[in-house]
């Protein structure tokens, strides 16, 4: 699939939808290549644009003031000549006329419009309106919820990926007993294959977090509108006074249903990110075509954020290039620091090419069908980042 776009020249008004790291990225790199016309940036929080890794780290564990997560200072945002316009949500796209409805009835025009609208939590069955239940992905999620965790004797975070397991860790340091629960064997066994997922396990264990893993969660159990625990497949009940539910995210794309853009997981687009003419998507609501991969992908990390508002900064002035990233992430998880460079597939073969497993510091490379496809760092972030070119993207044989 590839959109063309019917106005080759540079846009004279630039409309962005989500104010947060993706949107503020894709202004900043507008302005970098020298784009002097009209941008407007709306988003539905009151906020201005903040970062969410520090949320489920120092911000959760109190070693951050709120107010350090602040993206930009509004000096800096004031420097960019954007029009911000917050706490007023997109509710309808008409891609024909480029023109956004917001939620108090606004009608934004522009040449170009630049989706950044992000993902929202997942929620179990019945956990809307149930006190002591917690979802997070906001600044307010996270103040919510170390409120919740101070004055707290038993945490059940349901979700052993990425998100729970850091939860679950800056946790551990506030207080509360601390139980994970979800159908993988380890945490983040999805993410990081069974070496690496088994050593966290062992990790959350000797700093004393519960795991109860390897079977799926039902739901959640009430007394007097708060929750009281968490109902597991095998009929089991996890007591809990505080639950965190951390079980993925979907695409916030429901302000775009019935605007013929394609949705599917994202909004999906070619492979310079381009969902329509003029119309683009960046960030986490962003499923485009990766020409490498000769597939689809969509990428939850933040070092994507910022080098796909590059990119796509980039094709709004006319460049033609596919976006082609080696995808990156990182988590931190009591004093270990993670990254992952590139991809690993399930069952990849994995060795150890530097450091080593008993002193937990190491590099693992990943090979599926004998080509390096990913690299990972476990307390090693330099030296992961320079094996980083020995991967090699590429679709799988017969694609
Ligand atoms: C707690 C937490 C910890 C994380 N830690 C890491 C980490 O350690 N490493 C890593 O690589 N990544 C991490 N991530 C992921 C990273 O933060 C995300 O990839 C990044 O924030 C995505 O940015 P975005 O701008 O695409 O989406 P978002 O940050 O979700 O921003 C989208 C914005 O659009 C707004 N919006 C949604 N719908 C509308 C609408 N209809 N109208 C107007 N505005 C709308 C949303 O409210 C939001 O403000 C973490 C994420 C979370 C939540």
């Amino acid at each position: 699939m590839r959109i063309e776009d019917d106005n080759a020249a540079a846009p004279a008004r630039v409309l962005v939808v989500g104010a947060s790291a993706a949107g503020l990225s894709t202004v900043e790199a507008l302005r970098r290549k020298g784009y002097r016309g009209e941008i407007t940036v709306l988003g539905d929080e009151l906020h201005a644009p903040y970062d969410r890794p520090p949320l489920s780290k120092q911000v959760l564990s109190g070693a951050w003031e709120p107010a350090r997560a602040a993206l930009r200072t509004q000096e800096m945002l004031a420097a960019l000549e954007a029009e911000l316009v917050l706490g007023d949500p997109a509710v309808a796209l008409d891609p024909a006329t480029r023109t956004v409805h917001t939620g108090s009835g606004r009608e934004l025009r522009a040449d170009a419009i630049v989706i950044a609208t992000g993902v929202r939590p997942r929620t179990l069955p019945g956990q809307d309106g149930l006190a002591g239940v917690h979802v997070l992905r906001t600044l307010d999620d996270a103040l919510a919820l170390r409120t919740s965790l101070l004055g707290c004797a038993r945490l059940v975070v349901v979700g052993e990926g990425v998100l729970g397991a850091e939860i679950a860790a800056t946790a551990r340091t506030l207080g509360p007993a601390v139980t994970i629960a979800g159908p993988l064997p380890a945490p983040l066994a999805l993410q990081v294959g069974p070496l690496v997922s088994g050593l966290l396990a062992e990790l959350h264990r000797e700093r004393g977090v519960v795991l109860r893993l390897g079977a799926g969660v039902e739901g959640l159990t009430a007394e007097d509108g708060r929750v009281a625990g968490v109902r597991l497949g095998t009929g089991e009940v996890l007591p809990a006074d505080v639950v965190v539910v951390a079980i993925g995210a979907s695409p916030a794309t429901q302000w775009l249903e019935g605007s013929g853009l394609r949705l599917d997981n994202g909004v999906v687009c070619d492979s310079r990110c381009r969902a329509a003419p003029g119309i683009y998507a960046v960030g986490d609501v962003a499923r485009w075509h990766h020409e490498q991969l000769g597939r689809l992908i969509r990428l939850e990390n933040r070092t994507n954020v910022t080098e796909q508002a590059g990119a796509v900064a980039a094709v709004i002035l006319g460049a033609d290039q596919p976006y082609v990233p080696v995808p990156y992430f990182w988590t931190d998880q009591f004093d270990v620091k993670i990254q992952v460079h590139g991809l690993i597939p399930a069952g990849a073969e994995v060795d150890v090419v530097e450091g080593d497993l008993a002193a937990r510091r190491f590099v693992a490379r990943y090979r599926s069908d004998g080509v390096v496809t990913g690299v990972l760092g476990w307390n090693m972030p330099k030296q992961s980042r320079l094996r980083r070119a020995e991967i090699a993207l590429s679709a799988p044989a017969g694609h």
